[in-house]
């Protein structure tokens, strides 16, 4: 273990200054159950390590993670997908005001849900997708999602004028180089956008380990400053900063809320009123949206 501790790297700026900040919080074997996009086991991490230059906070011995998604299979993920269209088209109708048309990439697309949202609104859009459960879920709707890891060339149709990073930047070893290779497929004026936690919001102080996104297919914890840092590095400029709004039903939010009762005591609720839907924006993920810089090759 020393040994490897002297390789350590900042994935965000190259510094070789990281501090533990957080043992493993793993006892067993890992498997794809912990990946779960819904998988409530908030604050069980890997051990986290904090770069002393730039604070991004990053686990640097639980990289392999891939192959956990790529036999990942939610089903409760699906049943929320009203909820999560509602919250896609709250993210394309921003994008809208900047790109009101044109050809877009989802990195990361499950089960082609902002594909979908993209299409209503007009757009030429496909995604490329890990997971072969979600990949599937996408072709029973006849939504263009291709199965691989971007970039996989032979697979995707650019250049685009629109690619979106939405939840997936955090799941990355090396975001860098994934935002380096997205440029390359991007149009000269095409814009990339990223939504990810924002370990510095306000809801992550107050709960600290037990935030809903410390958990373990997490692991890299951007906050604003360093997430404009790899952008730069990877080539591009800022261009706008926005806190996005997610949608639950009530019945999920109980659920979230019962993970943090004691013994997972469960909130009781009328039917009805477990079937609404409500906006919720607590503020704790960016979304950034970002514009090739000129200057990168
Ligand atoms: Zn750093």
């Amino acid at each position: 273990m020393e040994a490897a501790k002297d390789k350590l790297q900042c994935w965000v700026c190259d510094h070789t200054d990281l501090k533990e900040v957080r043992p493993s919080q793993i006892d067993g074997n890992l498997g794809s159950e912990n990946f779960l996009i819904t998988n409530s086991d908030y604050g069980k991490t890997a051990a986290i390590y904090e770069c002393q230059n730039c604070s991004f906070k990053q686990c640097p011995y639980l990289t392999d993670v891939i192959e956990f998604y790529e036999s990942m299979e939610d089903d409760q993920y699906e049943e929320g997908r009203e909820q999560r269209l509602l919250q896609e088209r709250k993210v394309m109708q921003q994008i809208q005001r900047i790109k009101p048309n044109g050809k877009l990439l989802d990195v990361g697309a499950g089960s082609g849900i902002l594909i979908q949202a993209a299409q209503e609104l007009g757009y030429e859009a496909e995604g490329i997708e890990p997971s072969k459960w979600l990949y599937e879920q996408a072709q029973k709707l006849n939504l263009p999602v291709e199965l691989g890891i971007f970039p996989q060339d032979d697979k995707l149709r650019g250049p685009y004028d629109i690619v979106t990073l939405v939840d997936v930047i955090e799941h990355v070893s090396d975001p860098k180089g994934l935002v380096a290779e997205i440029r390359k497929v991007l149009k000269p004026d095409g814009i990339l956008v990223v939504v990810t936690p924002d370990v510095d919001s306000i809801m992550a102080k107050a709960l600290k380990y037990k935030w809903w996104h410390f958990r373990i297919a997490h692991i890299g914890y951007f906050n604003r400053k360093n997430l404009n840092l790899v952008m730069k590095r990877a080539g591009f400029d800022v261009f706008k900063m926005m806190r996005p709004t997610w949608f639950f039903s009530v019945e999920y939010l109980l659920e979230r809320v019962s993970a943090y009762l004691p013994g997972r005591m469960s909130v009781p609720a009328p039917g009805f009123i477990k079937r609404m839907v409500v906006p919720v924006n607590l503020r704790d993920s960016w979304m950034g949206i970002y514009k090739r810089d000129d200057k990168t090759a």
